[in-house]
């Protein structure tokens, strides 16, 4: 009779197993069972116990599922999936790429992060700006992590480029790689942009130099089993709820911003962008830079504060394209079209280039295109007031660092009664120069493999 019964039970179900799915199993073990490495994005051991992004995802889902958490590290990086194999975890989420060899052993959730794989050397050393070249250095010692997707990539481009060498390194991390680059042991090696944002305050002797491939989606890899997608839809709901609630990023976040100066959400967007957009306008910002004297990746990074380099960015108050030119400011820099992406962009570094005139000649740089950028952004008047407000109390209004401190003070009436134009939103500009610094920074990292040369230390040689 029992086999009956059984046959007569599935008939209620929608996927009708006689073995209990991989849900189930994980319901019945009381248990989720997740696979990490050690790094400072995925897990780490802090003062109270396991952190880091990838344990506090795994802990919601194992909340969510009502079980405990086992979350441990194996030996070595390249025996991550086959833990999931041998049924021994049931997620590994470890910042893993999604590889085509990978997803021939395993599933993947999705995605829930680009990075960008990045060639890692050490300042100061004769700078490799294309794999032609990196292959043709055959003393090099490039190291990367034994079955990580970078040494998956560098077989791949071991194909076009036959003297392309390198050490697949077992029982180490990320951060011994760097680490062994800086002293010298290994003379480069291969990360993703996540990590090296975040390890580059660490070591602030390395250098991203070249992004190898394009960027890559990062998701939890899953144990399969076939004709069973009961996790891949658990993790899917999962991952779904906490974008929706803004979770996910606000994870990601919380680690991140303490040790870096880019928020998460935004190197994710930043990187895609990057990839996706600058490429149609970088000549134009290169156009306009050539006019206007001016870094063109300061004016890619002032385009991007503005737009993310959207042409059809428009704000509530009105302003609009990629440089967001008020109707105003676009008449008189004879900009017909504000839309228009190059005729925005030389609007735009143009008008920086007045803010910056009227700037006193004898003000160093950074500090003069510092100071024109917040009158960019809040009017040359109330930049004026700020610096007499620095000045009234005992500060150097040529600093862009001393200017800075004041400029919110004219949200306060006490201050901004004792200056011509009276109350400004002072936090807005100081914000604005901060990110346009910020984006600045990353797009010369991100370009630096682009040219031989180091990237000028003048942001305007005017
Ligand atoms: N994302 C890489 C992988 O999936 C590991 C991280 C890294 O090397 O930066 O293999």
């Amino acid at each position: 009779m029992r086999p009956l019964l059984i046959i007569f039970a599935c008939f209620g179900l929608v996927t009708c197993s006689t073995t209990p799915s991989l849900v189930e199993q994980i319901r019945a073990l009381g248990e989720l069972r997740v696979v990490t490495r050690n790094s400072p994005i995925s897990h780490y051991v802090g003062l109270d116990g396991p952190m880091g992004p990838e344990y506090d995802l795994a802990r919601g889902l194992a909340d969510r599922l009502g079980v405990g958490l086992h979350i441990f590290v194996p030996e070595s990086f390249d025996t991550t999936l086959d833990e999931l194999v041998a049924r021994r975890a049931h997620i590994a989420a470890a910042g893993l790429t999604v590889t085509p060899a990978r997803h021939a052993r395993v599933d993947f959730g999705p995605a829930y992060s680009m990075v960008q794989p990045q060639l890692v050397q050490r300042q100061g050393d004769r700078r490799v700006s294309s794999v032609e070249s990196l292959a043709a250095l055959e003393e090099a010692r490039i190291e990367v992590l034994a079955g990580s997707s970078h040494a998956e990539q560098l077989a791949r481009l071991a194909e076009e480029h036959p003297t392309l060498h390198w050490h697949a390194i077992q029982g180490v991390d990320v951060d011994e790689l760097l680490s062994r680059v800086t002293n010298g042991e290994a003379d480069f090696t291969v990360v993703d942009s996540s990590e090296f944002m975040v390890a580059r305050h660490l070591y602030p002797e390395l250098r991203a130099v070249l992004d190898l491939g394009d960027p890559e989606p990062v998701a939890w890899a899953l144990t399969r089993r076939r004709g069973d997608a009961s996790l891949r839809e658990v993790v899917s709901a999962h991952f779904a709820t906490l974008d929706a609630e803004a979770e996910l990023a606000a994870i990601f976040q919380r680690y991140l911003e303490p040790v870096q100066d880019f928020d998460y959400v935004g190197t994710r967007a930043f990187v895609r962008h990057f990839d996706t957009r600058l490429p149609r306008y970088r000549d134009y910002f290169i156009e306009a830079a050539a006019e206007t004297g001016f870094d063109w990746r300061l004016l890619a990074a002032i385009g991007y504060q503005e737009s993310h380099w959207n042409p059809q960015a428009v704000s509530p108050t009105g302003v609009r394209g990629i440089m967001m030119l008020t109707q105003r400011t676009a008449s008189s820099l004879e900009v017909e079209d504000r839309v228009d992406p190059f005729q925005s962009i030389m609007g735009g570094a143009r008008y920086l280039a007045r803010q910056h005139a009227r700037i006193p000649e004898r003000m160093p740089e950074p500090d003069r295109t510092w100071l024109a950028l917040a009158a960019y952004n809040i009017g040359w008047g109330h930049l004026e007031d700020a610096r007499i407000l620095t000045e009234i109390s005992g500060g150097n209004p040529d600093s862009w660092v001393e200017v800075r401190e004041h400029l919110p003070l004219l949200t306060q009436r006490q201050w901004y009664s004792r200056v011509r134009r009276g109350f400004a939103r002072g936090w807005q500009p100081v914000h604005y120069v901060d990110n346009i610094q910020r984006y600045y920074q990353v797009l010369q990292w991100m370009t630096a493999g682009d040219q031989e040369e180091e990237p000028a230390d003048l942001l305007a040689s005017q």
